[in-house]
């Protein structure tokens, strides 16, 4: 498996195979050829049709500016190496001096054809969750201990770093007001959900609030093509920050602790991404809210100090009740049902943990069972529901509006 630090990564939203990862390939394919005077960029598949409305001609053309930008919606998902195809060319007094096939393979990442990367560099023995569990108990150590012991010593600057921007992105996001862009017309509501108190609210409805006003503050800032953190992507990058952000500043518990479970969420993460798919185009959205509601619990269950097995039933639990979730962002923008469904993700993870707390030792369904599960279930999934907006919500929302 590969080191957890390709799992978070700091960028303009609003998707991270569509803004991040192009952004990358754009500016990597254009210092490959910086005397080439003209690039020109041909998308396919899932970038094709909801490109325009995650940003992804603008993302390409802050990474490489000036290249001209077509969007190729003729040729089948089944035809391409990659639900997320790019051809970048470059040319020289009219001459092609270059071309490479970049596919955008999710939460950022992006891998050109035929090529490796460091990001490709296998780390970690083990590669999934029974391996690393059957190891911790062998030695007798945590999660966070295995995972230190594995990454280099710069692990903790990076999960630092990582900390800084997202929390960056939950008080931006708290203190923004306006309607998003895209044409949808909606407004942003974190603030007024943080600011908005019931008369008598009980201590579980504050909670609940609060968290969602976090996780929507940090959507809202993705949905405005701002800087967040990916988490594993763009569109599900609230998940996780707005439980840190509640467990840090509302229940105390200290960064310390923080980094630790922000390392474990991505070994979950890692060992989804290494099995299955992180990419909404891949698998539908299970494999991103599924993924960042099972990141977020176990990131709860190490703050609350539960063992290695609490830990990864929470994980699954939170994983097994996304499966099936599909991906159809209406007018192809990361917002309905993106927004919300980061808030209802984050309130889930809670729930995942506090029944793992006192049912793991009954339970029959394994991490990776339910994340072969998942990446199954994606595969079986109609092209409509994987980030192409031609079904769902898409759809039915276009008709009526
Ligand atoms: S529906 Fe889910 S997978 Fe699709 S763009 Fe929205 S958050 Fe991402």
């Amino acid at each position: 498996m590969k080191s957890i630090k390709s799992v978070y990564k700091i960028g303009n939203g609003p998707s991270s195979s569509h803004t991040v990862g192009p952004y990358h390939a754009a500016e990597t394919f254009g210092a490959r050829y910086p005397d080439a005077d003209a690039y020109r960029v041909t998308l396919f598949g899932s970038l094709a049709f909801t490109g325009e409305g995650h940003g992804t001609g603008k993302a390409i053309r802050t990474g490489l500016p000036g290249i001209e930008v077509i969007y190729n919606r003729d040729v089948p998902e089944h035809e391409l190496p990659h639900p997320n195809t790019m051809l970048f060319k470059a040319f020289k007094d009219g001459t092609l001096v270059g071309s490479h096939r970049v596919f955008s393979i999710g939460g950022g990442s992006i891998r050109f054809e035929n090529e490796s990367s460091d990001e490709d560099l296998e780390l970690y023995p083990q590669n999934n969750l029974s391996e690393i569990l059957h190891l911790c108990h062998q030695r007798s150590v945590g999660l966070a201990q295995y995972l230190y012991r594995v990454e280099d010593p710069s692990i903790r600057t990076y999960l630092k770093t990582i900390w800084e921007a997202m929390k960056d992105s939950v008080r931006r996001g708290l203190a923004a007001e306006g309607i998003l862009p895209g044409g949808l017309g909606i407004e942003r509501k974190a603030k007024l959900l943080f600011e908005k108190r019931c008369y008598n609210e009980s201590a579980d409805v504050a909670m609940n609030r609060i968290i969602a006003a976090y996780a929507y503050a940090v959507s809202e800032e993705n949905a405005d093509e701002h800087i967040v953190v990916t988490a594993p992507t763009c569109g599900s990058c609230g998940v996780l920050p707005s439980v840190l952000y509640y467990m840090h500043y509302d229940r105390g518990f200290p960064e310390e602790e923080i980094l630790d479970a922000l390392a474990v969420a991505a070994l979950f993460g890692n060992v989804i991404r290494t099995n299955a798919s992180i990419s909404g185009a891949e698998c539908g959205c299970q494999a991103e809210i599924g993924s960042a509601c099972s990141m977020a619990a176990a990131a709860l269950a190490t703050l609350y100090g539960l063992n290695t097995d609490q830990t990864e039933y929470a994980a699954e639990i939170a994983m097994e009740h996304n499966l099936g979730l599909t991906c159809d962002p209406v007018k192809g923008l990361v917002q309905i049902p993106c927004i919300e469904r980061n808030a209802v993700a984050a309130m889930r993870a809670i729930s995942s943990v506090n029944l793992s707390r006192f049912l793991y030792s009954t339970r029959k369904i394994s991490f990776d069972e339910v994340v072969a599960t998942m990446y199954q279930t994606g595969l079986d999934m109609n092209e409509k529901y994987r980030e192409t907006s031609h079904g769902g919500l898409a759809v039915l929302y276009g008709a009526d509006h």
